[in-house]
């Protein structure tokens, strides 16, 4: 048996095409489809970032949003107010696509919550917010 304890076969396999950056090489093994071996964590390093990037996407979305409902919710307490127009939400860039979770309130008013902080629509036509913290 071979000192490092890897056996390679003799047998020869045709040549193929790396996964990762597509040249050719001789596979020792009929399941080897790298080049070499960090081809191979090249390969799934790249994949996983891929499937990661939407929820990582998804989560600075919801970060943003609970930063600036954190800053009008203090805002609001300093100016002791109760609501705040969603033109400030809007210029902030508040991204109200974010899914997220509801509750209905004692008045049946809607609470969309982010993480800790929550809107919650008070007029009619959803232009006035007010920001709940749990
Ligand atoms: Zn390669």
């Amino acid at each position: 048996m071979p000192k490092n304890n890897k056996r390679i076969s003799k047998r020869v396999y045709p040549k193929r095409n790396c996964k990762q950056c597509d040249c050719e090489f001789e596979p020792h093994d009929a399941r080897e489809v790298y080049c070499c071996e960090q081809h191979r964590i090249d390969y799934n390093n790249d994949l996983r970032r891929l499937k990661d990037a939407p929820l990582k996407d998804l989560n600075g979305r919801i970060v943003n949003n609970e930063k600036i409902l954190k800053k009008f919710y203090e805002t609001l307490i300093g100016l002791n107010q109760e609501s705040l127009s969603i033109d400030f939400l809007i210029l902030d860039k508040y991204d109200f696509n974010v899914p997220c979770e509801t509750s209905i309130n004692k008045v049946g008013n809607k609470i969309e919550w982010q993480l800790s902080y929550g809107l919650e629509g008070v007029d009619e036509k959803k232009r006035l917010f007010k920001i709940h913290k749990r």
